[in-house]
């Protein structure tokens, strides 16, 4: 793609709007302006031209030759489709940086599972001596990876569906699906609207590249070849079997004292060894580095272990099939700890998992009337308005052998700025109820 002499609207001004714009400047484009809706957006780049509280008038006299699009913004909404006035194609900031990023990409996507999947993908490189940066929705922009001098060897690109609605020529070397379940009901109308989002990943793929999937996910025929990988005995290369992943009867390796002992991220790491495999490492340089794996703060966390009772930050768990999972990977009684932002979501379907595992539920913030009603016909429910009272709650009523779960199963929106300040929150609160700050 040739910039020389065009006009580069970049929309956002976030991390990756900042660095796209820069990207842009670096490839010689002939003006790049960042325009945000937002009046009070501050941009952190003095050097870049920014425009805050943009609307229509100026996005028709700017004229843009191209748009770059960060993902939190609607590609198809009035406000982006200003800036195409002049015939612009619109592209994103990920679809930008794969023009310019020179190194192999691997990239992971799924409705969960993908942050401790590139991380674990980037510590497994880095280990066996590796350039190697996890970035995409995780980490740092792509753009700002595709900046660097000398660029990694390899991108370890975590993509959300939003990222890639505005993908183009997009084409990883090796592509992974974790799994898929209906999420971001308040961005999409219809759940396949998210899906198709999803599968464009593969769009750009062909049979020299290698797709990893999980067995059971509902695919259409894609072009490039697929591995398989399954958390339950008797089927996919790799497979989990008690503590062992084993590829036919062979033990790949065991994650007995690992951090990745639970199935759902035994699930994660096979689809991290089979990445590595397929960008040409050994199965001795990948699995001498999982002991050595700490995953991100906030997924199945250790808080404390007090008077007999476990309790378990799971802050990320945003959907409810992560809260399934957290679920899931419990062996004692749970008092599940859940709520917060209406983003459209239907709870029944987590009953079957519930049944006979969670002997109390707590249920807090914009969606605790709505969880109240689903959950109280067959289970104990107890609603409050907020984190700290739903530790008080959980406090109160906890026996010895139980684990209270903090898996929200929803976004943090409605009483916080993101699941990492709500999960701080359900930290503290736990400490200060237990006496231990
Ligand atoms: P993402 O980046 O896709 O949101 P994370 O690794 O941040 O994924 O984990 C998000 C949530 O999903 C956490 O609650 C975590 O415990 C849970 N989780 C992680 N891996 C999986 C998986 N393979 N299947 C289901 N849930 C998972």
């Amino acid at each position: 793609m040739n910039l020389h002499g065009r006009k580069v609207a970049v929309l956002g001004c976030g991390r990756s709007g900042v660095a796209a714009a820069r990207l842009a400047a670096a490839h010689g484009a002939a003006r790049v302006c960042i325009f945000d809706s937002n009046p009070e957006s501050v941009c952190s780049d003095q050097a870049v031209e920014f425009f805050a509280g943009a609307g229509e008038k100026e996005a028709h006299d700017f004229a843009a030759d191209l748009v770059i699009i960060s993902p939190g913004i609607e590609a198809d909404k009035p406000w982006a489709l200003a800036f195409t006035c002049a015939g612009a194609p619109i592209i994103g900031e990920v679809e930008l940086a794969f023009r310019y990023f020179s190194g192999r990409v691997i990239a992971i996507t799924g409705t969960n599972g993908k942050t401790t999947t590139t991380a674990l993908i980037e510590h497994i490189l880095l280990q066996a001596g590796r350039s190697a940066k996890a970035c995409g929705n995780y980490g740092y922009p792509f753009s700002e990876v595709a900046l660097q001098k000398p660029q990694p060897e390899f991108a370890v690109l975590e993509v959300s569906s939003f990222q890639l609605e505005t993908v183009q020529s997009f084409r990883p070397e090796v592509a992974v699906w974790l799994n898929f379940a209906p999420d971001h009901m308040d961005r999409y109308t219809k759940v396949s609207d998210y899906y198709n989002a999803k599968l464009r990943i593969f769009e750009k793929m062909d049979e020299g590249q290698i797709a990893i999937v999980r067995v059971g996910e509902k695919l259409p025929p894609i072009k490039p070849r697929i591995v398989e990988f399954s958390s339950c005995a008797g089927s996919g290369l790799l497979r989990y079997e008690g503590t062992c992943i084993k590829q036919i009867d062979t033990v790949v390796t065991d994650l007995k004292g690992t951090a990745l002992v639970q199935a759902h991220n035994a699930e994660n790491t096979m689809a991290a060894i089979l990445a590595c495999r397929a960008v040409g490492l050994s199965d001795d340089e990948i699995v001498f580095s999982l002991a050595s794996f700490e995953p991100p703060h906030h997924r199945c966390e250790f808080v404390a272990e007090e008077n007999g009772v476990l309790w378990l930050n799971d802050s990320k768990s945003t959907n409810l099939h992560s809260t399934e999972a957290a679920i899931h990977s419990q062996t004692r009684p749970i008092i599940l700890l859940i709520g917060g932002k209406d983003k459209g979501l239907d709870y029944a379907p987590l009953l079957p998992a519930m049944s006979g595992k969670v002997k109390l539920c707590v249920v807090f913030g914009q969606i605790a009337e709505q969880l109240e009603r689903t959950f109280s016909g067959t289970h104990t429910t107890v609603r409050v308005q907020t984190v700290s009272e739903a530790v008080r709650a959980a406090a109160e009523r906890a026996t010895v052998g139980d684990v209270v779960l903090f898996s929200p199963g929803t976004s943090s929106f409605d009483q916080y700025k993101n699941y990492a300040q709500r999960g701080d929150d359900f930290r503290r609160a736990v400490q200060e109820n237990l006496h231990l700050s």
